[in-house]
């Protein structure tokens, strides 16, 4: 294709609104609008990696620094809006909210207590709670309260006060959910603040496995300024579900190797086999990149080759160019064609900004000696190379492993 019918505008300064450099670089070389949106260049590309992707082994061609699952991949990125839990010893990875990870009672084996009713007043709060109390948070069970959509009942959740409910977990669990409303709250007959799971009416109760292991906790009495101390579950209440419903933080351990998990900002560029483009064009611009622009890889990158021509004096440097770019494309090489009366250092810049790995230039003074420059995106040198034989040339470096 020709540069000025794909309309490129490539721009000097970073914009300032880049929050990372692949970002800022996708801009100045005119993937992207500062709104990131798709120009035409963009919408080329991704054309482009929707054509490759029906490979199977597509991800894995384009050199990046994936982590994932068999359902998901992810790539690592400051800006990224997601919060992935990842293993960097055994690779075990998951979205954040859904990461298993391994729970560390804290607390010693003690025989149930009696039950005892203690005046909490303005503990609202699990921190106001233990610091009333002068107890850790693993001391205290914490209550929240939410209505399943599906049939409005009413679901009471008991997790550990030093643990921050999962609402992913507790869906997989209860199906879609929401909070509870103070009515409902009531007609449960919990106070909210000082909830707990004993006494309640209608309510479906789900504990955070982590619950039965942990004896004697302070929990609410169901009564605004009360709590109760030393509740047990078993003896003061059941659940109809047990299960793994709260969060991993970083340095948890690792459910399959217990190597502390890290905690990673991401963008998702796979999900149910579907391709997130927009995503993986980004992560191939934070990742191929130098100073002066990007540096895709092949097969990633919408053009192999940047052809351009420098205005000459004598010899008609387009006309040879022309020529040149039908006999690439017949050879089925794709070429981005800067047919622009620009200088030399705009075309250059321009050149190493677009990142294509193939730089070919048709100059005056080589064509006398029957000549083209060609030069790789990565390397510093260039290298003549004969009219006669660019082509197979050509071939030889984008065909290479
Ligand atoms: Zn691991």
């Amino acid at each position: 294709m020709k540069y000025r019918d794909l309309n490129i505008q490539t721009q000097r300064e970073a914009p300032n609104n880049a929050r990372t450099e692949g970002f800022s670089f996708l801009v100045r070389a005119g993937y992207l609008t500062r709104e990131n949106v798709p120009t035409q260049l963009g919408e080329h590309t991704f054309d482009h990696l929707c054509d490759l992707s029906s490979n199977a082994s597509f991800l894995e061609k384009l050199d990046l620094p994936l982590i994932g699952s068999d359902k998901e991949t992810f790539f690592p990125i400051a800006s990224g809006s997601m919060d992935v839990a990842h293993c960097p010893n055994c690779k075990y990875t998951d979205r954040l909210e859904l990461a298993k990870f391994t729970k560390t009672i804290g607390l010693t084996h003690e025989s149930p207590l009696p039950l005892e009713k203690i005046s909490t007043p303005d503990c609202h709060t699990i921190e106001a709670l233990a610091n009333f109390l002068d107890i850790p948070k693993e001391k205290t069970a914490k209550a929240l309260m939410y209505t399943r959509v599906a049939d409005g009942r009413f679901v009471f959740v008991v997790v550990r006060g030093d643990m921050q409910l999962s609402e992913a977990k507790l869906k997989h669990y209860m199906g879609e959910v929401r909070l509870a409303t103070a009515e409902e709250i009531e007609r449960a007959g919990a106070a909210a603040g000082y909830a707990a799971p004993i006494g309640l009416k209608d309510a479906l109760i789900v504990v955070d496995d982590l619950i039965p292991e942990s004896q004697n906790l302070v929990a609410g009495a169901n009564e605004s300024g009360y709590h109760l101390k030393n509740t047990n579950y078993g003896r003061d209440y059941s659940a109809e579900t047990v299960a793994d419903v709260v969060q991993a933080t970083g340095g948890d351990g690792c459910k399959n190797c217990g190597h502390p998990l890290s905690v990673l900002s991401a963008i998702e560029l796979t999900t149910r086999k579907e391709f997130c483009f927009e995503n993986i064009l980004l992560a191939l611009a934070e990742t191929h990149h130098d100073a002066k622009g990007l540096t895709l890889p092949h097969p990633a990158v919408p053009f192999d080759v940047y052809l351009m021509n420098l205005p000459g004096k004598e010899l008609d440097t387009r006309s040879k160019a022309e020529d040149l770019y039908g006999t690439l494309q017949s050879a089925r090489i794709s070429v981005l064609f800067d047919d622009r009366d620009e200088r030399a250092g705009v075309k250059f810049n321009d050149a190493d900004l677009i990142g294509c790995p193939i730089r070919v230039t048709v100059g005056e003074k080589a064509l006398k000696e029957g000549m083209v420059e060609l030069k790789m995106r990565k390397e510093k040198e260039n290298q003549l190379v004969s009219f006669e034989s660019i082509v197979e040339k050509i071939k030889s470096l984008v065909n290479k492993p």
